[in-house]
Order: structure tokens, then C-alpha cells, then sequence
């Protein structure tokens, strides 16, 4: 087994079941996003994770929008415990007592830093494995149930209202997109979440093992223009329909019906080629209030499609 999924198993299957108090489950996924998160914005750069104020700061943003709301956070509680998933270590002080520190600030004072298994630091270098990680991440600790699918969708409404308060008061906009990492990773979650897993184009669904999927979460307006991760800024398609859609061989009428570009060369033996497809309507989710903006599929007929 490759250690992408070996790790992307850990990720999923993190062990959460001795926290003692109801709520708690999330501190771990929440330490890991964190660190996710500094590295993707190069505040951690090497692999010595310090108590740092910047971590400290980002576990209580990230447990504010995604935790527990009737406990209150600590980092020194997963800090310690992420321990018994193997692939965290510390390197403790040498007059450490060896007892649990209590608080973060005891924390601070028990451990130089915390290190992770060196082919994990490496994946989380990488765009691409990064962002498998934490679909792993985030599928696991949000599963597929319909019912969750609204606090998925207001933990993204959650960031946004971060992000807008924040941009208000200063101008950070390296901060915010670099913190978009997390947020578009609970935008596709999302989003294959409400098409129940399947390719709105072609109907493509593989199952998913852990929880690695074939089908994405596409934006409709590019995000790298309009920082747009609303749901009604998404539709589920799988990686070549993405890459597809992405490109504007086909596009989306305001009855959702498929219409491909006329340019294309295909030859597609053993699958329905694309331009079969053309006049299809899209496979929408179950729900109204999910489906696709149809001013955001208007702008994508108008600036990416090519006819
Ligand atoms: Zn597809």
C-alpha cells in the first residue's frame, strides 16, 4: 500500500472514542486541520510543530467555526493525545514531570515540539496529496448522511462570514486564500455530498473505500476569480468532466441541459463520448435548493464555454 492511503486511512480512521466529554470528538481532525492549514501557508515550514501562537490561534479559529460549541476547545488535549495514532510524536522537554499537561500554557512549558512520521510531512507537501488528505479527513468526521449536509453547508457559510468580517477590517488577501485550502475541501464535500456521489454529467458513481472519490467538487465561477465556494457555485462531476468542464468543452443551459462544444474530436471506443451527451439534462440533486446557480452557469456559457 502507498502511503498516501495509508495515511489517508489514519486520517479516517482517527481514534476518537476515548474522549470523555461529549463534544470532544473533533479535537483531533481540528489539531490536524490546523496543521494542514500553516503548512499550506508556509507558517510551518520544517517538521518541528511547536506550540507556536499562529497554532494556537488557528486550532481556536477552526474549533470556533467546526467544533463543539457547548465545550470549549484546548490544544494541549489533542496535542498530548494524537500521540496514540502513530504517525505524531514529541519531542519533550528534558525536565518534563510526565504528567498530561493541563492547560496550553502547561503544554508550552512540557514540549519542545511535535513531529510528524517523515513520509507524512512529505505528502503534506504536495498540493495534490494534501488535498486527498484532508478529503479524508473531512469525509470521515462529516459523513454521507443527509441530515449533516446542512451543517456542512453552514460550516462553509461559516467561513465566508469569516472571511468577510476579516477582508473588512484589514487587507490580508495572501491569508485568505491561502486559508481557502480548508474551506474548498468542506466545498467538496459539499458538494458530492448533495449529488449523492455522482458525476452530474455522466452519472459516473465508483464507491468509495476511504473516502477517496472520483467524483469532485467543480466550481462553476473559477474560484481563483470569484472566492465563491456556495454550494449554488458547485456541481459534482468526475475528474475528466471536471477537467472538462474546467475548460469549456461543455457547458450548462438555464433548463440544465448539457451543451457541448461543436470543436471536439473524440473517439471514445468503449465509452459514451462527450457529444452524446449534448441536449442531456444534467443529473441534479435531490434537493431544489442545492442545484446549480443559473446566473453562475450563464457566466460560464459566456466566459468559458467554447461553442
Ligand atoms: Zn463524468
Amino acid at each position: 500500500m502507498d502511503n498516501l492511503k495509508i495515511y489517508s486511512q489514519k486520517f479516517s480512521n482517527l481514534n476518537v472514542s476515548n474522549s470523555k466529554k461529549r463534544g470532544t470528538a473533533l479535537h483531533k481532525p481540528i489539531l490536524i486541520l490546523s496543521v494542514i492549514d500553516l503548512i499550506s501557508r508556509d507558517v510551518i515550514n520544517d517538521n518541528e510543530i511547536r506550540v507556536s501562537d499562529e497554532l494556537i490561534e488557528t486550532f481556536e479559529k477552526y474549533w470556533q467555526i467546526i467544533g463543539s460549541h457547548s465545550y470549549t476547545g484546548g490544544l494541549h488535549y489533542p496535542f498530548f493525545h494524537l500521540q496514540s495514532e502513530g504517525f505524531w510524536h514529541l519531542e519533550l522537554k528534558p525536565d518534563f514531570n510526565g504528567l498530561q499537561p493541563k492547560t496550553t500554557n502547561r503544554l508550552k512549558k512540557s514540549v519542545e515540539y511535535a513531529y510528524l512520521d517523515v513520509e507524512l510531512f512529505e505528502l503534506l507537501q504536495d498540493d495534490l496529496s494534501r488535498k486527498e488528505l484532508l478529503d479524508a479527513l473531512i469525509g470521515a468526521f462529516f459523513p454521507d448522511i443527509d441530515n449533516q449536509i446542512d451543517s456542512i453547508l453552514q460550516v462553509n457559510q461559516n467561513f465566508e462570514d469569516e472571511e468577510i468580517s476579516k477582508s473588512s477590517i484589514i487587507n490580508q488577501p495572501k491569508y485568505t486564500l491561502k486559508k481557502t485550502i480548508i474551506r474548498n475541501a468542506f466545498f467538496r464535500k459539499a458538494i458530492v455530498s448533495v449529488y449523492g456521489c455522482q458525476c452530474a454529467f455522466c452519472g459516473l458513481i465508483v464507491n468509495k473505500t476511504i473516502n477517496q472519490n472520483i467524483v469532485d467538487g467543480a466550481h462553476i465561477k473559477p474560484f481563483s476569480q470569484f472566492y465563491d465556494s456556495r454550494i449554488h457555485n458547485g456541481i459534482a462531476l468526475c475528474k475528466n468532466h471536471h477537467w472538462a468542464f474546467d475548460r469549456g468543452w461543455f457547458s450548462v443551459d438555464d433548463k440544465y441541459k448539457i451543451i457541448v462544444s461543436k470543436e471536439l474530436e473524440e473517439v471514445s471506443p468503449h465509452a459514451k463520448p462527450i457529444k452524446d451527451f449534448h441536449g442531456e439534462k444534467l443529473i441534479l440533486p435531490k434537493i431544489e435548493k442545492y442545484f446549480p446557480d443559473i446566473e453562475a452557469l450563464e457566466w460560464h456559457r459566456h466566459n468559458i464555454f467554447q461553442p
